[in-house]
């Protein structure tokens, strides 16, 4: 049985006081059955580090650099991550992908980073809007996951974890119908199936793309879909709560 795990992107936003706000309003979430994870603007993560200590949400970066270190003026690396207490980083996020030209190759070099610092990577995967309405959806999403899976192996996939992120639903307020994004997660899985196996049951795949309270549950209820990555929703620690009591309803 695949644990469910809720992720929040606080992407750029924030500031010392309301971080410290939506912390202290996390700080006491324990959701059985659930893992959290939030992913605060790199300035901030050490200090949700420290805030958060003792609590069971986890904290992760939202981006580090393939290397482990050197001459790379404004990056950050992995072992960096790991040495201030994250545990968990985002790798090819859709707003990395398009605004910084991440390609698949340097989110499959990016992946491998994660694991040699010993974090948690979630691989962000998705189609666009018009390779959806093109019929590649499917083919899109298996060359992101092929870039990746072609440099790992069975251990390190079992505990790493694939984020399914339509480009066309992230932010947008349009979502995925619970359906579509079932078929994908299938999809999804069936590919890591034909590289590495069964392993591909035990890793888990979360959906993103304008979660919100009210959506939650249907879009968690799909047999492969095993909690989600919550970006505009995550600012919102009320919101956000209730997308992480759905996740434990989704498989009820
Ligand atoms: C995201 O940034 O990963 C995301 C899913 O954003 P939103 O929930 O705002 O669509």
């Amino acid at each position: 049985m695949r644990r469910s795990v809720v992720a929040g992107n606080w992407k750029m936003h924030g500031s010392t006081a309301s971080i410290a706000r939506l912390l202290d309003e996390l700080k006491p979430l324990r959701i059985p059955d659930v893992d959290v994870i939030v992913f605060p603007p790199t300035a901030y993560v050490a200090m949700a580090v420290h805030v958060l200590k003792g609590s069971s949400v986890a904290v992760g970066a939202q981006n580090v650099h393939s290397e482990s270190d050197g001459a790379y003026t404004g990056e950050v690396a992995a072992e960096m991550m790991a040495d201030i207490g994250a545990t968990c980083v985002l790798v090819g996020h859709s707003e990395r992908r398009t605004m910084c030209g991440e390609s698949d190759e340097v989110a499959a070099r990016k992946f491998a980073a994660v694991r040699r610092a010993g974090l948690t990577p979630i691989l962000c995967v998705g189609e666009t809007l018009a390779e959806r309405e093109t019929g590649r959806a499917e083919a899109i999403v298996a060359r992101q996951l092929d870039a990746v899976l072609r440099t790992t192996d069975a251990a390190t996939l079992k505990s790493s974890m694939i984020a399914y992120e339509p480009v066309w639903a992230i932010g947008t307020g349009r979502n995925a119908t619970p359906a579509d994004a079932q078929q994908m997660h299938r999809s999804i899985r069936s590919r890591i199936g034909e590289w590495f196996g069964s392993v591909a049951d035990e890793v888990r795949i979360l959906y993103g793309g304008s979660i919100k309270a009210d959506n939650a549950v249907d879009l968690f209820a799909g047999a492969d879909i095993d909690g989600g990555l919550v970006g505009g929703a995550s600012l919102d620690a009320k919101q956000f709560i209730e997308i992480c009591r759905a996740a434990r309803h989704g498989h009820d």
